[in-house]
C-alpha cells in the first residue's frame, strides 16, 4: 500500500449542517480544514488574510480564493473592509466541532491504542472528518471531556496569551537556570515532533534549563543526561516552572 500523505486521501462522506435562516449547507473534507486552519491561525495571534490560509493548508492561492468564496456562500466565513477573514458564528461552531474531534481521535489513538505521540496528530487530520455525533459522544464518554491532547494542547481555544496568562513560556525565552516541565508543543509538523521525541522533550517530561550557548543553542538537563537544542525548535516549545507546579494546574 502507498504512504498516505498527511493530506487528505482518504473518502470522507461529507457531512450538513443546518445553520439558522439559511438552508442545509453541505460540508467537505476542504471546507473543515479551511474552518479550522482559520479558528487555529486566529488563536496563534496571526491576522488571517487569504495568504495566511494559502500558508497554513499549503495550496495555492488560487485554490484558496475559490475555497473562500463557497465559504462565504455558505455563510461561514466573511471578510472585512482590511481582507482580515472572520468567521460565523456558524463557521466558528464548525471549526470548534472538528477541534473537538482532532483532540479526541489523538486521545483514543494515544490512550487506547498506545500510537505513538507524534505520530497520532496525521491520523486525526484525516480521521476527524469522519466522525459522526453518535462516536464523538461514546468517544467523550470514555476518554473525558475537555483534556489536553498528547502533544499538550487544549481543545478551547487557547490563546498565546491565555498561555502566557497562566504562566507558560516558550522555551527559547527562558534565560534562567533551573527546573521547567514542558507544557505542551506544537503539533503540525511530524519531523519537528520526531525531534522532540529523539531528545526526549516530551510534554510532561521536566527538565533542567542550564545555559545558553555562543551558537544560539541551549544546553538542558534531562534526567542523567544533558542535551543541546537550537531556537528553531525551542521556539515552538512551551515550557512552564516546575518548581512550584500544583496538581491539576493546566
Ligand atoms: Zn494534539
Amino acid at each position: 500500500m502507498p504512504h498516505l500523505k498527511p493530506q487528505h486521501t482518504a473518502a470522507v462522506r461529507p457531512q450538513t449542517v443546518h445553520s439558522a435562516g439559511r438552508k442545509a449547507v453541505k460540508m467537505t473534507v476542504s471546507k473543515e480544514d479551511y474552518l479550522k486552519a482559520i479558528a487555529e491561525a486566529e488563536s496563534e495571534g496571526d491576522v488571517v488574510i487569504a495568504a495566511t490560509l494559502a500558508r497554513w493548508l499549503s495550496i495555492s492561492p488560487p485554490a484558496v480564493t475559490a475555497g473562500l468564496r463557497r465559504l462565504k456562500r455558505d455563510g461561514l466565513v466573511r471578510k472585512d473592509k482590511g481582507g482580515r477573514l472572520l468567521l460565523t458564528s456558524e463557521g466558528r461552531a464548525i471549526a470548534e466541532r472538528i477541534r473537538i474531534r482532532h483532540n479526541l481521535i489523538e486521545r483514543m489513538l494515544h490512550e487506547v491504542f498506545g500510537m505513538e505521540w507524534y505520530k497520532v496528530h496525521d491520523e486525526a487530520e484525516r480521521l476527524e472528518h469522519a466522525v459522526s455525533q453518535d462516536f464523538e459522544e461514546r468517544l467523550t464518554a470514555v476518554l473525558g471531556e475537555d483534556r489536553p491532547c498528547p502533544h499538550g494542547n487544549h481543545v478551547v481555544m487557547d490563546t498565546i496569551g491565555d498561555r502566557r496568562e497562566r504562566g507558560w513560556r516558550r522555551l527559547n525565552e527562558i534565560v534562567n537556570a533551573g527546573k521547567y516541565e514542558v507544557a505542551a508543543v506544537d503539533e503540525r509538523d511530524r519531523r519537528f515532533l520526531e525531534f522532540v521525541d529523539s531528545v526526549g522533550l516530551r510534554p510532561g517530561q521536566t527538565f533542567e534549563w542550564k545555559s545558553k550557548n555562543y551558537d544560539d543553542t541551549m544546553t538542558l538537563g534531562l534526567d542523567s543526561r544533558e542535551c543541546r537544542i537550537g531556537v528553531t525548535a525551542a521556539e515552538r516549545i512551551w515550557v512552564r516552572s516546575a518548581a512550584g507546579k500544583r496538581r491539576g494546574a493546566r
